[in-house]
């Protein structure tokens, strides 16, 4: 995005200037999931950048949201460090997909591309099965895919969306992470994707942000459950970060120019940011981390 975006994760940098701010031009509205390839400027998930060392090396990994935004910057960075992927998304995402699944062999590891809605109880089952029968088993699962729509009016927001951003922030967890401990070896992960609305609920965010709260709440109650198996579990709770989500109806169009600026950093976060919090919490540098949320929002006051 910019020259300085070509240095990566260890060069030293401004963070204030590290990224652009919004203006006009990020004004854009998507229908459904919303993709990387129609959206501008194209948010930066460390495609150039990410320089891993080795920290997952041989590691099996379940990424959802694993095309765009978050996930993607999430499966590249594993990768890198040596870990083989399961990519879950929504079958309209397949060319954002596309493009990860190369990066994830460019690197020279195994991408499972294995697209589904996470609406469903038998696909969440399947995702993990699927990391079994083709990675050989599941030590990190990366719950990252969320659904977002913003509503000026508790009256707007239909039975339909609330049911649907329940079922695909929460319900999916709650399968995918019962599935995933039943195959976990101790030493294992789970990641867990929360936001700054858990916190901070936005008056146009209702339904998501309560969504948010819920997987605090759910994270730190599975950690102290699994503890004793070996099994590791944690939250990253993004601030407001540059990707498809929020130019798909996760904010009003007209905000969009101001996305992020509110953050003491004055900017929005890129996806490639977040990218380091997901491999420390997957990965032994965190083995007596776990219940713990890592807030990754350019210096949002937390609780
Ligand atoms: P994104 O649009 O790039 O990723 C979200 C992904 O969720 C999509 O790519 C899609 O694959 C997946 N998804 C949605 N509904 C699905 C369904 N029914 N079945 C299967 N997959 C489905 O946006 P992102 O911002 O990278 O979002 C990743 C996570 O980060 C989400 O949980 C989001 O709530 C969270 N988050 C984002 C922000 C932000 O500002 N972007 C802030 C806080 C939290
Ligand atoms: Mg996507």
């Amino acid at each position: 995005m910019t020259d300085q975006a070509n240095l990566d994760q260890y060069s030293l940098q401004d963070p204030t200037t590290q990224y652009p701010k919004p203006d006009d031009s990020w004004k854009q509205y998507q229908k459904g999931a919303g993709t990387e390839q129609e959206q501008h400027p194209k948010p930066d998930a460390g495609e150039t950048t990410y320089r891993g060392t080795g920290r997952l090396t041989g590691r099996k990994a379940v990424v959802t949201g694993a095309d765009s935004g978050i996930g993607r910057a999430a499966v590249i960075a594993f990768a890198r460090e040596g870990a083989d992927v399961v990519l879950s998304y929504l079958p309209e995402e397949e060319e954002d997909a596309k493009e990860v699944v190369q990066l994830v062999e460019q690197a020279g590891r195994k991408a499972v591309a294995f697209p589904g809605d996470l609406k469903d109880e038998s696909y969440c089952e399947a995702l993990i099965q699927k990391a079994v029968d083709e990675l050989g088993g599941i030590d990190i699962l990366a719950n990252v895919a969320g659904k977002q729509q913003t509503q000026e009016s508790i009256e707007d927001i239909t039975t339909e969306q609330f049911d649907e951003t329940f079922k695909t922030n929460v319900y999916s967890l709650f399968w995918l992470c019962k599935a995933a401990v039943k195959q976990m070896q101790p030493g294992s992960t789970i990641i867990n994707t929360s936001s700054i609305q858990a916190y901070e609920p936005s008056p146009t965010l209702v339904d998501y942000a309560s969504t948010k709260a819920q997987i605090n709440a759910f994270s730190k109650g599975l950690a102290g459950q699994v503890a004793p198996k070996g099994i590791r579990v944690n939250v990253v709770a993004p601030g407001p970060i540059w990707t498809p989500l929020q130019q798909a109806g996760g904010q009003p169009t007209e905000a969009l120019s101001e996305f992020g600026v509110q953050t003491p950093l004055g900017r929005p976060g890129q996806p490639a940011e977040l990218a380091p919090a997901y491999v420390f919490l997957a990965s032994a540098e965190s083995s007596y981390v776990t219940g713990e949320t890592l807030n990754v929002n350019g210096g949002m006051p937390t609780p």
